[in-house]
């Protein structure tokens, strides 16, 4: 994947001396009774790539959604880049524009070309002009490999296509932190490597990155930690190696029994 001339995958040095890219503070969730996020706190340095793995239903999208407001949290602090995140209007807008976010269904828009996909945020949120905008969506399509596809629409892709468009439309906004939950489920086997060839060129060239899977081989290939997440809470955090190799707790280790 070659690097687009102008466009850096680095957040933007000035605005991101001395603190995370990503903070979370006692943040906690709940669906009716439920439970599902309990006093998470967690910090993401930049070009950080953490990866949190943890059984179904225990949080990881819900935590994803979170962090960029999809998701209204009951109490605690979330700050992205240093500057907490509001909690509505057009700051909210603003600030959810640094955080980019892959979903496992792709969410193209159907009715679009791959091509306009990528620029109508940018014209839209970022103010580019169309010709500024696409210069950069083709050239960004270029790094992911489907440049060819500019001027087809999503259903005439591939599902591992569409999910390399998914991310360079979520690039094209030049964002602080890119999140991934899933990026790989819903793909046929065969395509799930041309995804995380994508990702992990991303992660080397140092863009912060919270990514749920559990592609154990991208763990160990880009992740400086792994985060594991059970009921709600993270119960354990460390270097892939030593989680994959010793995890500490009971739940770590029958989770690590049921997918590897
Ligand atoms: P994971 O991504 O780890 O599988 P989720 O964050 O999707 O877990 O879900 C955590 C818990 O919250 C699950 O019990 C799920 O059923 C529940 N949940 C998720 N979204 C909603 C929602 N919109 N309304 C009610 N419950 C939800
Ligand atoms: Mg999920």
């Amino acid at each position: 994947m070659a690097a687009a001339p102008g466009h850096d995958a680095r957040p933007t040095d000035s605005t991101t001396a001395g603190h995370p890219m990503v903070s979370l503070a006692a943040v906690n969730k709940h669906f009716g009774p439920l439970h599902v996020l309990k006093d998470i706190s967690l910090t993401v340095q930049p070009r950080e790539v953490i990866v949190v793995v943890g059984p179904s239903g225990s949080g990881k999208s819900t935590l994803c959604r979170a962090i960029n407001r999809l998701e209204p949290i009951d109490s605690g602090d979330i700050l992205i880049d240093g500057t907490p995140l509001p909690r509505e209007g057009a700051a909210l807008a603003d600030l959810r524009a640094d955080v980019g976010m892959v979903f496992q269904s792709f969410n193209l828009f159907a009715h679009r070309t791959i091509l306009d996909n990528v620029t109508l945020a940018p014209m839209k949120v970022r103010k580019m002009k169309k010709a500024a905008a696409e210069a950069e969506a083709m050239a960004l399509l270029k790094r992911v490999g489907i440049a060819e596809k500019a001027n087809m629409y999503p259903a005439e892709l591939s599902g591992g296509q569409q999910q390399r468009a998914a991310i360079a439309r979520a690039l094209a906004m030049h964002p602080k932190v890119m999140l991934f939950d899933e990026p790989t489920s819903a793909l046929d086997p065969e395509m799930v490597s041309e995804v995380l060839d994508v990702m992990v060129s991303l992660a080397q060239e140092g863009m912060t990155m919270v990514v749920v899977t559990h592609e154990m081989g991208f763990a160990r290939k880009a992740a400086d930690r792994v985060i594991f997440m059970d009921a709600g809470q993270i119960v354990e955090q460390n270097t892939p190696a030593a989680f994959f190799e010793s995890p500490q707790t009971e739940r770590a280790r029958s989770f690590l029994a049921s997918v590897l």
